[in-house]
């Protein structure tokens, strides 16, 4: 990770949600000055209030705040004229959010990145679009590519709306830069998790911890055979910023994930071992829920999804440093003695 400023400003949208408040932090760190703006619908201020305090005040701040919609094209033009790069990560995320909210998950993503690339176009600012793997869709091949096909399913299934939501903001970001020569580049990001995330959304880092914590059962989805691979969220900073600071990287495509491969039954038993590390004891049991009861009818989840990374490796020489056993205790602990656990405890599981 870079650790001199660029002396750039940069305009965060989605500033206040889990990735984009780590990501203030660091740009903040080396000196950078950051203007965020987000909506607070999934984002939090706790998240960001410890960079008002430390960096927002007076007249030489560094930081600043709108608590609005990147559709208000009016504030989004205001903010983007200031800055030089926009770091775009508002986005309606979390597959929970996804199928209870189909309108709500494509008019955000569609119609927000619309004015995104609109008002950065009209400043000639950077754009770094935050996309997911999500766009792989359910295809089975192990790892993902940047340049593989997609394979969704069919559009009566709500949770294919965001990966079809988040590749029509790829195509526009792409058809600016080829188009008009907008300088952008797209990561694809693959479950990243750390301090700071909430389960509410579905994320089952963060609910599995937060049901450990709670004397809950963890409730492991299906068989628990599909897998993911986990990636500290610090990480996942350190590849923005290598990216941000790529010249060659403008037009392109890169996967940020890591590549540490386990089982969602296996991850609950990690889960469980990280808990009891932490509090010398835990009460909790593993329970599966069939993908019916949990969402709805149809849903369906992904068997394996695992990326590639070799383009980012051998682009910037990102490498991840943090392994699933660090990024389990650093989050048990954020939850069972940190401030997140006093401003947004983890959830039960809503659906059982
Ligand atoms: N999952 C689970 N229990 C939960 C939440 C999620 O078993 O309480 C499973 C989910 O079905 C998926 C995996 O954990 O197989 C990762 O889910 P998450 O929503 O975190 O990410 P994504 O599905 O987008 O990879």
């Amino acid at each position: 990770m870079p650790s001199q400023s660029t002396g750039k400003h940069y305009l965060i949208t989605g500033g206040a949600g889990f990735i984009g408040s780590h990501l203030c932090e660091a740009l903040l760190e080396r000196g950078d000055q950051v203007t965020i703006i987000d909506n607070l619908s999934t984002g939090r201020f706790e998240n960001i209030e410890h960079l008002v305090e430390q960096h927002g005040k007076g007249p030489q701040s560094r930081f600043r705040f709108a608590i609005d919609t990147i559709r208000n094209e009016t504030v989004l033009d205001r903010l983007a004229s200031q800055c030089d790069t926009v770091i775009h990560l508002a986005a309606a995320v979390g597959v929970r959010l996804i199928v209870e909210q189909p309108v709500h998950t494509i008019e955000t993503n569609i119609m927000g990145t619309e004015s995104v690339l609109k008002v950065a176009q009209r400043y000639r600012c950077k754009v770094l679009l935050a996309s997911t793997s999500e766009v792989y869709g359910k295809g089975n091949k192990v790892p993902f590519r940047e340049d593989d096909d997609v394979v969704l399913g069919p559009t009566t299934r709500s949770r294919w709306a965001y990966a079809a939501s988040k590749m029509v903001d790829e195509f526009l970001t792409l058809a600016y830069h080829r188009q008009k020569g907008l300088p952008v580049v797209i990561l694809r990001f693959f479950n990243t998790v750390g301090p700071r995330q909430t389960g509410r959304y579905g994320m089952v880092i963060p609910r599995f911890i937060g049901q450990a914590l709670e004397g809950k059962p963890l409730t492991v989805y299906g068989d628990g055979t599909q897998s993911r691979c986990f990636l500290h969220v610090k990480d996942a900073i350190s590849a923005v910023l290598s990216l941000e600071d790529y010249p060659k990287g403008v037009g392109r495509i890169y996967n940020v994930g890591s590549t540490e491969e386990i089982s969602i039954e296996q991850l609950a038993r990690q889960v469980l071992v990280a808990v009891k590390a932490a509090r010398g004891t835990t009460s909790s049991e593993i329970v599966h829920i069939p993908y019916e009861k949990a969402f709805q009818a149809g849903f369906e989840d992904l068997r394996r999804r695992k990326p590639d990374v070799g383009k980012l490796e051998q682009a910037t020489g990102w490498k991840a440093k943090y392994g699933l056993e660090a990024i389990l205790a650093e989050t048990v602990r954020s939850l069972y003695t940190g401030p997140d656990q006093r401003s947004d405890p983890p959830q039960a599981d809503e659906a059982t």
